[in-house]
């Protein structure tokens, strides 16, 4: 390629102009409505299209169209200002000469009438590297200067700039340009230059111009000659020292997987690379994994965490820490990070486990492996209640209700009606309640003498044994099948309607499990919630 594409696909109109709509809009409304400043101040990053919007605006208002968003390109001053060759257009870089006599000489400049143009106009560049003095001696001539000449300074920092510049000026501040639309840009040159490419290898031209679009299609050029015509992958990564993607990729999944060879593979690889390039490449290949749609390797929460693994080891590096070894520590944290998935998981299945545990100590007929686990799966809302089988009714119970109608019908009808009989074993009465509210009071005021009843018919010394039914939220209200509402039994020691708890053969908070558990998290409180099962 003769011309390199920066300067082919220099942009000629307003419109050609990339990422940097705003402003070409406002400056083409300032040319057609003839609204003009004396002096622009343009800022922003390099690259981003200071000076090309520069040398655009200074054509426009020479064109012989008059000044215009649309120059023509064809008459003798846009022809003149394309080749860079106009007289009254006047270039300088303040890089290089920024001393008073410099200015000076372009103020002396500014005396004369243009040499053919309507206007005479002054392009600085970098114009925060003038000096003090050159900045004062500039001052008086862009606050007042002759009708004819006009000022267009650009700067990388426009921080650096006097107050007094800035509020003699008019201000345009250049965004960086989006990494699309450089690589669309990029791909469109491409294109018409007919050479192939992979759309990834572009994507990471654009990257690596961090918004600059001179950058990337200097890069661009570069890989051209590196890639022989066939803009690729690994010729660009190769390029520019990145990681590539697939690489990463593995990384992740040999992270996920713990496969420890290859970890270490990766990290003997890594070692060819910038510690620091390999943490950025790998946050922008999470970013992209965060948003990929179908993303199955890790959920959010690990990349989340993988992310303050890399943040913190940016640190690391920052400090000045061997590369290397922060490299492979971020690696190894990441793998650690990963564990904490599992404690998840470990918690869910201690759950499980003592969740079965209480089910077994609970006395009842000892379900098989296959119905544990379907009970499990069915949320208890939905769980059926069965009617205890005939066989376990008995006619005392029967008397019982009788006795309580025989007192009072209404407290009859209400213990009939939320009281079920469960079973009579070892000398207690085990009954299911789904008393609730008001139903729940009347049973509970007239406890004392339910409780008599009780002991008259089944023995002086039986004790009532009281579960809450999970139908009770079937009954009532369907908000109250929240988890969190799930009261265990051994949290109803007030319930007056029970004299005794279900038979435990160890405390919950004593079980091993919970105390694995506990040992794992060093809690400062622990709270037990039993998950119920209804009695089948
Ligand atoms: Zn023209």
């Amino acid at each position: 390629m003769s011309l390199a594409l920066a300067r082919k696909y220099r942009p000629n109109l307003f419109e050609d102009l990339i990422g940097q709509d705003s402003i070409s809009q406002t400056l083409s409304l300032a040319l057609d409505t003839k609204r003009l400043s004396h002096a622009y101040l343009f800022s922003g990053l390099r690259g981003s299209g200071k000076t090309s919007t520069a040398r655009i605006f200074a054509k426009a208002l020479l064109c012989e169209k008059g000044e215009t968003s649309r120059p023509c390109n064809t008459c003798i001053h846009c022809t003149m200002a394309n080749e860079n060759r106009h007289l009254d257009i006047v270039e300088m870089d303040a890089a290089s000469t920024r001393g008073i006599d410099d200015i000076k000489e372009l103020i002396e400049h500014t005396k004369y009438q243009p040499s053919s143009g309507r206007y005479k106009i002054f392009i600085i560049d970098e114009v925060h590297m003038l000096t003090n003095q050159a900045f004062n001696a500039l001052l008086k001539t862009l606050e007042e200067p002759p009708s004819f000449v006009k000022f267009i300074l650009a700067t990388t920092d426009p921080l650096k700039l006097p107050p007094t510049i800035l509020s003699r000026t008019q201000h345009f501040r250049f965004k960086k340009i989006p990494e699309d639309t450089v690589k669309k840009h990029l791909m469109h040159i491409l294109d018409t230059e007919n050479i192939d490419y992979e759309q990834e290898a572009v994507q990471i031209i654009a990257r690596s111009g961090a918004g600059s679009l001179r950058d990337s299609l200097t890069l661009l050029d570069q890989a051209i000659v590196y890639s022989k015509n066939f803009v690729d992958l690994p010729t660009v990564t190769q390029m520019l020292g990145i990681i590539e993607p697939s690489l990463l990729k593995e990384l992740i999944e040999a992270i996920v997987q713990k496969d420890q060879p290859k970890i270490f593979d990766f990290l003997t690889l890594a070692s060819e690379y910038e510690a620091e390039m390999i943490l950025d490449e790998l946050t922008l290949y999470l970013k992209a994994l965060l948003f990929e749609q179908n993303n199955t390797l890790i959920t959010p929460l690990i990349i989340e965490r993988f992310f303050r693994v890399i943040a913190d080891s940016k640190e690391l590096l920052k400090l000045g820490s061997n590369s290397d070894f922060v490299l492979a520590l971020t690696i190894f944290k990441m793998v650690e990070s990963m564990e904490i998935k599992e404690i998840d998981a470990m918690i869910k299945t201690l759950e499980k486990e003592l969740h079965s545990h209480l089910e077994k100590s609970s006395d009842q007929p000892n379900p098989t492996p296959t119905t544990k686990i379907s009970q499990q799966d069915i949320p208890p809302t939905k769980t059926p209640v069965q009617e205890a089988p005939a066989s376990t009714k008995d006619n005392r119970f029967n008397k019982l209700i009788q006795k309580i109608y025989d007192r009072d019908d209404t407290l009859g009808e209400c213990f009939e009606r939320t009281i079920r009989f469960d079973k009579f074993e070892n000398g207690s009465l085990y009954w299911i309640s789904t008393a609730q509210d008001k139903d729940k009071d009347l049973l509970r005021t007239h406890y004392g003498i339910i409780r008599l009843f009780v002991q008259e018919i089944y023995g002086a010394d039986t004790k009532i044994v009281n579960t809450q039914s999970e139908e009770k939220r079937q009954v009532t209200s369907p908000q109250e099948t929240s988890p969190t509402q799930i009261t265990p039994n051994n949290q109803e020691s007030d319930e007056p309607m029970s004299d005794k708890q279900t038979p435990q053969p160890i405390k919950p908070e004593n079980h091993p499990f919970v105390q694995e558990a506990i040992s794992l998290f060093e809690p400062k409180k622990v709270r037990i919630i039993e998950k119920k099962i209804p009695s089948s």
